[in-house]
């Protein structure tokens, strides 16, 4: 799609471009190739894609894929995308995707292998978090994320940016910036560059549940405070059962969470919930 057809489509439908929902259509057939490319579809793989839009890249991915469905905001786009998605086979829901539960899934057996989104800035870090929360099982998330987003995807231990975007992702598989994407590919153009990054799934560990992601999101949520404090804040965790697992790793008890390395985290929750089930255990007993 270029942006010539982005223009055409966009006149037929009677459709304008919402900023408030991050709406900056791809139109640039290099780049939605090379994104396809990366995706490797083919008739024996299931994939999801949130935000489709106009339909750059579902048009040819629900082509490629064995299963395609996608999930989209903005209901304007229903003509269009029956065009695009249903008339070929897949599946698209209108829903934001941050309300999205698997009850609303029109098959319960779809499990993508394969994610893809070019995703809305607004909510770029929710919608990545959840994707990891929800579909556990993907081996290939492909997104489309602002430059500049990049610094907190790819921190290091100690940083500011360093956060649950970077451990998740680290602790999921393999990730790496694919291209970088110039504002002039997109209708309308966003102020900011963009890159693709592609994120491959290693062996996830059983303990790859949301109360998992849900301990790390607590861990950074005060991040001014000591890790103690921030994690003992949700409620989950007694600050005494995190002092005392902290004793064990042999860390300081004012240690901060940016001070932890993805594989310090999963230790941690690992005795945390050693712990726990044992607690349930003696009072049931
Ligand atoms: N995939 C299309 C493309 O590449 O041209 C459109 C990408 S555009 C950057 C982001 C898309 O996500 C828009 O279609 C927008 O309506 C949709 N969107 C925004 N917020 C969403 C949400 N919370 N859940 C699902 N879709 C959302």
């Amino acid at each position: 799609m270029n942006r010539k057809e982005v223009l055409t489509i966009l006149d037929q439908y009677g459709y304008e471009a919402k900023k408030s929902l991050g709406q900056n259509f791809l139109c640039n057939d290099d780049v939605i190739g090379e994104i396809l490319d990366l995706a490797q579809l083919d008739k024996t793989m299931t994939c999801l894609e949130i935000g489709p839009g106009l339909g750059a890249l579902s048009e040819r991915a629900v082509l490629q894929a064995g299963k395609f469905l996608a999930v989209e905001i903005d209901t304007r786009f229903e003509d269009r995308l029956k065009k695009v998605i249903r008339d070929n086979g897949g599946e698209v829901i209108f829903m934001d995707y941050l309300s999205f539960s698997k009850q609303d899934l029109p098959d319960p057996s779809f499990d993508p292998q394969v994610i893809l989104s070019n995703l809305p800035y607004y909510v770029m870090t929710p919608i990545m978090l959840k994707v990891l929360k929800d579909f556990p099982n993907c081996r290939k998330m492909i997104f489309m994320v602002e430059e500049e987003a990049l610094d907190r995807i790819f921190a290091r231990p100690g940083t500011k940016q360093y956060g649950p975007l970077s451990v998740l992702t680290d602790l999921f598989g393999k990730k790496r910036k694919c291209l970088t994407v110039d504002s002039g590919s997109f209708y309308p153009s966003p102020k900011t560059t963009s890159a693709v990054i592609e994120i491959e799934a290693g062996t996830v560990s059983g303990m790859w549940d949301p109360a998992w992601i849900a301990f790390v999101e607590s861990a950074f949520a005060l991040r001014r405070k000591t890790l103690v404090n921030s994690l003992s804040s949700g409620g989950e965790y007694s600050k005494d059962s995190i002092l005392t697992a902290l004793k064990e790793m042999k860390l300081n008890e004012t240690v901060r969470s940016e001070q932890l390395l993805p594989q310090d985290l999963v230790r941690l929750y690992e005795i945390l919930h050693e712990r726990k089930d044992k607690e349930l255990w003696h009072t049931n007993v």
